[in-house]
């Protein structure tokens, strides 16, 4: 994962579709030195959200013309959703089916070889080891696409529009049904999650089917994980409220504190279990720190968070909430 990042900055760097700004010393910049510093190169991104209400379907179905998409990407604007969008479809449904099946059955294959005591153990160990992995791995790629890219970047470029864009509008992710908002990660999982499926059929140790097939589960989770985080109790199972208060699950006070400009920190959307080891005394000493510098000194590319948020970046008010 952290490769693959690696391999966006440095095409972006000999792209040249980032460029440097001020000089990197032992730390980060200043925050008046980053005001100081002329305006960097706009990532433009326009989200348009669920209509909150019945009655506002009907105006913001209109405003998304084909005329206001062509329109906004005239702009260099990417429309990340409109109602429809928000919708499950078969086919995410059929993704994200077809692929917990194939994870089901690793799991199951290796669970079925536990005839002791000690491969009980080893299992568990497994099944926990690959719950921390999964908030370490998501928090890396959460910081990776917040940071670095925009939406014209291979491969990455839709991911990283929407979370870049989620910043803006993060409400929207609460309107998406279950299988709209995590089939974008299924999909991609479901190859992995048949080659590990062959690769328990054919004899894998208990600790590697246990492990593999919970830590890709739970990265393709982790989005909803993140939307649960932006409910109210009111609108939650109590049974994901219960994990949320018990800290297995990332919480709403947990992963509001990464809604803040410039959102240098606290990346977790699984279990918050790793921030205290990534973040340190955030931003200065932050293993999120050292890595955009290294980034910065090897391939020339500054992080988002390096800079004030553009104004058309802040979050903004959630229709039908004023007063
Ligand atoms: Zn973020
Ligand atoms: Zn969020």
């Amino acid at each position: 994962m952290s490769t693959s990042l690696a391999s966006t900055a440095m095409a972006l760097a000999s792209s040249g579709a980032l460029s440097s700004r001020h000089t990197v010393g032992q730390s980060r910049p200043s925050a008046a030195a980053l005001r100081a510093a002329p305006s960097r190169r706009r990532l433009v991104v326009s989200a348009v959200a669920a209509p909150f209400r019945e009655e506002e379907a009907v105006a913001q179905q209109a405003d998304l013309s084909a005329a206001a998409v062509a329109a906004a990407a005239s702009r260099g604007r990417v429309v990340l959703e409109s109602a429809d969008e928000l919708r499950s479809t078969w086919v995410h449904r059929a993704w994200v089916g077809g692929a917990t099946a194939l994870m089901a059955g690793t799991l199951a294959t290796g669970l079925a070889q536990v005839d002791s005591s000690g491969a009980a153990v080893s299992a568990g160990a497994a099944a926990l080891a690959a719950y921390f992995l999964a908030d370490v791995g998501t928090a890396f790629y959460h910081w990776g696409v917040d940071n670095y890219g925009d939406a014209n970047t291979p491969i990455f470029g839709g991911q990283i529009a929407a979370f870049q864009g989620h910043h803006q509008r993060p409400w929207t992710i609460t309107e998406r049904e279950f299988c709209n908002n995590v089939h974008k990660l299924f999909a991609p999982a479901t190859p992995f999650a048949a080659v590990l499926l062959g690769s328990a059929a054919a004899g894998a140790p208990v600790w590697w089917d246990v492990w593999s097939s919970t830590f890709l589960f739970l990265c393709c989770m982790s989005q909803q994980m993140h939307a649960w985080s932006h409910m109210k109790k009111s609108e939650l199972h109590p049974a994901v409220v219960a994990l949320q208060e018990s800290g297995l699950m990332i919480s709403r006070r947990d992963h509001g504190a990464h809604h803040k400009a410039p959102f240098d920190c606290k990346y977790s959307i699984v279990s918050g279990w790793c921030t205290p080891l990534l973040d340190g005394d955030c931003p200065e000493n932050s293993v999120w720190s050292k890595l955009e510098q290294y980034v910065y000194q090897h391939w020339g590319v500054e992080p988002r968070s390096w800079h004030e948020p553009q104004a058309d970046w802040l979050e903004e008010e959630r229709p039908g909430t004023s007063a």
